[in-house]
């Protein structure tokens, strides 16, 4: 089954408003008209002002309650006002750093889902699990717990994010990748399901990496932020796959 590529910019912690307008400005008319399909997770504060004709706009984080009294949080319904097309759950800072469970992000899953928001929802496990061959454990129980309940995957795009590449400039292997991916494949049971590949893309990785069969697009997150260098690395995919 095809499934259209994808390349998620995530833009963590950086940007103002008027840097998302000027990225924007610089970036789309180096986009290749042939170049896959765009996206950018950026800063809350930047959602609005980073709205574009060709690049779809997101979040990296929502809380999941539908409101209440959760100082600093923001809503699925905050999101989808300010114009915020999907959500990234699950990212492996907001694990690690901010202590986010399985049952937690599955609640902001179903939050997201129901306020018709699509999830880009990150899995992958840490170098001690690998190194304890435990990865395939590691990503059946994340993908199962985050997904609990969830009916349709029809919103949802899984992105493969090892821990050990995600800002260290280790970049899995190939196939190191693909089997992850077919791993979270057989998990999900989904063949339309769009799967991501995450941690430390390059443009001398990028090529390899979405030339394997179940990688279907990446999460790029240092590499995102220099419109120049995104431009080149998307449109350094163009005709591997549609
Ligand atoms: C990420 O933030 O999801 C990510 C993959 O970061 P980096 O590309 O910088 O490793």
């Amino acid at each position: 089954m095809a499934r259209k590529c994808l390349i998620i910019g995530n833009w963590k912690m950086y940007k103002t408003g008027k840097e998302a307008k000027d990225f924007f400005a610089t970036f789309l008319p180096l986009l290749k008209k042939e170049a896959p399909s765009v996206a950018c997770a950026v800063p809350f504060t930047a959602i609005q002002s980073a709205e574009n004709p060709t690049v779809l706009i997101g979040a990296q984080n929502m809380h999941d309650a539908e409101e209440g009294a959760f100082t600093g949080e923001i809503s699925a319904k905050m999101l989808k006002d300010a114009g915020a097309e999907f959500v990234i759950l699950g990212h492996s800072e907001r694990r690690t750093l901010f202590h986010e469970s399985n049952e937690f992000i599955q609640r902001k899953v179903e939050r997201a889902v129901k306020a018709g928001i699509r999830v880009v929802l990150c899995v992958g496990e840490t170098l001690q699990e690998r190194e304890k061959g435990l990865t395939e454990k590691v990503l059946t129980t994340q993908l199962k717990e985050c997904l609990h309940g969830i009916s349709s995957l029809d919103l949802i795009d899984i992105a493969y994010e090892p821990m050990w590449a995600i800002g260290t400039g280790k970049t899995a292997t190939p196939e190191i990748a693909q089997a992850a991916h077919q791993h979270c494949r057989s998990v999900i049971g989904s063949e339309s399901t769009r799967i991501l590949y995450g941690g430390s893309v390059k443009l001398d990785s990028i090529r390899s990496l979405i030339a394997q069969k179940d990688i279907d697009g990446a999460l790029v997150g240092g590499a995102s932020l220099d419109p120049a260098g995104f431009a080149e690395l998307v449109n350094h995919i163009i005709g591997i796959k549609s």
